[in-house]
């Protein structure tokens, strides 16, 4: 067996990926290798194809939130920015995109966030079984189900994630003049 064709279980989600891979980009994302480079598979297909494009943060949401580290101000913000974001998405039926804009206005005054206790489960749906998917609709089923089971797994801190969300929400509404 080479090298080359080995598997290895993700350190932070719990995928199994290649073992080998280019290391994460950041320094608080805990991810092996073989995983960052299946998301940055990822990310390389959506710049590439607008069929993919819609999805982009929530493919970002899911990844960080199934990696997210140790406590550091960094690693905190992540976590809780990109909950906000999954939060819109799947419980508010929000499209990706405009999520963003939500999102922005939480780091508005650069806050200092709390460290979350990740849960014991990151959620059973991972960057692989997406990377898997083939076809733009293939891929759109995969990211919503991913978004929904990491979203899902923080069932511990959702109340403080949903209230966050709601603020920034309000905060969009009073930056609109109509
Ligand atoms: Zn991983």
């Amino acid at each position: 067996m080479s090298a080359s064709g080995s598997i290895v279980r993700c350190r932070g989600c719990g995928a199994l990926v290649p073992t080998e891979g280019i290391p994460p980009e950041h320094a608080y994302i805990d991810a092996s290798p073989g995983c960052w480079s299946l998301f940055a598979e990822l990310r390389g297909r959506e710049a590439s194809d607008p069929g993919y494009l819609a999805h982009g943060c929530s493919i970002t949401d899911a990844y960080m939130i199934q990696h997210p580290g140790v406590p550091g101000r960094q690693s905190s913000q992540s976590v809780w920015v990109h909950l906000v974001g999954l939060q819109l998405v799947v419980e508010r039926g929000m499209r990706p995109l405009d999520a963003i804009d939500v999102v922005r206005r939480i780091l508005v005054g650069h806050p200092v966030f709390p460290w979350l206790d990740p849960p014991p489960s990151l959620g059973a749906t991972t960057v692989a079984d997406v990377a898997a998917a083939g076809g733009p609709d293939a891929y759109a089923d995969a990211v919503r189900h991913w978004a929904r089971d990491a979203w899902q797994a923080w069932a511990i801190h959702h109340e403080r994630i949903r209230d966050l969300a709601t603020a920034a929400l309000a905060g969009t509404a009073q930056a609109d003049p109509h």
